[in-house]
């Protein structure tokens, strides 16, 4: 699980730039037609058709992810899955990224080849061109900046300002594994530095460390609903918690909403994580953040289209701004929703 000290290192400073960046994009191929041209001029030439959807991310080694239980081609993969997750909630369709990477001389051609064979099969899973980026050395650390770039015609571009009061609020997938799966990755770390013998059993939490490691981008839900002629009215992918895309969707839309606690979708390992952990699993799906799902609002009478459907759950309604953004918990009581998830020292009546 954690890093192999006794691997072949070649120095970055021995290939030089230019050989570095040949080096690493060599096995990324050009399969968009709207990519006129990739890497290899000053500057990436593209033909869209429609709008142009962008997106950028950058991480930060010690801020955004732990490289002593993130291996390198996971960090590589999961940051691109971040970028091409806000491209498709605004249901819109990637084919493009660049990347930019600063790197200390800590890390070694290996390391940069591992996080390019993540960014590799995230290209390939995904059918995404790889057209630029840029590279450089950083005093500490690793520093990865990703840009996504996708495309759709206009009317079918979905934003956060669309919903309206009665709209149901829908979310694809499940939640809260990502975090679940971090809490057990940073309790294996503390015993790993306890004892550097112990040989962690993960697999009865193989789900969750999975969402954490390897979270995937919700292309597929982007063509389902076109499949299943729904269009959302506002949408959003949840990268910081439930409790805080509600309050952008709400805010942009200015609209309410009442989410209901007991519709909140879980993967049954993640109820099981939850109760080990002594968390409450509301609060984990709320706060947690990482779950790169997709929450978006549909008209009522697009109900029937997405009854039934395994990988969609109707969570809430929207309600006139007047009322607020609210969760009604199981026992039917109505709580303010915040940020942070819910303020529990605040009940309204
Ligand atoms: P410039 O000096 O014009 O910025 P560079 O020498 O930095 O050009 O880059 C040369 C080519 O390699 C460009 O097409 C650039 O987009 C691409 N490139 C540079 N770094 C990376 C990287 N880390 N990943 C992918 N492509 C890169
Ligand atoms: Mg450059």
């Amino acid at each position: 699980m954690l890093a192999d000290k006794n691997e072949e290192r070649t120095s970055l400073e021995k290939l030089g730039e230019f050989g570095l960046i040949e080096h690493l994009t060599k096995n990324f191929p050009i399969t968009h037609k709207s990519t006129r041209k990739g890497i290899g001029d000053d500057a990436a030439v593209l033909n869209y058709k429609n709008q142009t959807v962008i997106s950028t991310d950058l991480l930060v080694e010690g801020v955004h992810f732990d490289l002593s239980y993130m291996p390198l081609k996971h960090l590589g993969y999961k940051a691109v899955m971040v970028n091409l997750s806000d491209i498709y909630a605004m249901n819109a369709i990637a084919q493009h990224i660049t990347v930019s990477i600063a790197a200390s001389n800590r890390f070694p051609l290996e390391a940069l080849e591992e996080l390019y064979e993540g960014i590799a099969l995230a290209c390939k899973n995904y059918s995404i061109d790889l057209i630029g980026g840029d590279t450089t050395s950083s005093t500490k650390g690793l520093l990865l900046s990703i840009t996504a770039l996708g495309q759709q015609i206009e009317e079918d571009i979905v934003y956060r300002k669309g919903a309206q009061p009665n709209d149901l609020l829908v979310v694809s997938g499940d939640l809260g594994a990502a975090y679940m799966g971090l809490q057990v990755l940073e309790r294996e770390k503390e015993v790993f530095k306890v004892n550097p013998n112990s040989q962690p059993d993960l697999e009865p939490y193989s789900y969750i460390v999975e969402r954490q490691l390897k979270p995937e981008a919700r292309k597929d839900i982007v063509e389902l609903l076109k499949q299943l002629e729904v269009r959302p009215k506002a949408m959003i992918d949840i990268s910081d918690g439930l409790s805080s895309e509600i309050l952008h969707l709400c805010k942009n839309s200015n609209v309410g909403c009442n989410l209901f606690e007991d519709k909140i979708p879980f993967d049954p390992t993640v109820i099981s994580a939850t109760e080990e952990f002594k968390i409450d699993s509301t609060m984990v799906a709320l706060s947690g953040g990482e779950d790169y799902e997709l929450l978006f609002t549909i008209d009522q009478k697009d109900f029937d289209k997405i009854k039934g459907n395994p990988h969609l759950t109707v969570i809430g309604h929207m309600t006139d701004v007047s009322e607020g953004a609210h969760l009604i918990t199981r026992a039917n009581t109505k709580i303010p929703l915040t940020a942070q998830g819910w303020n529990s020292f605040s009940e309204s009546e």
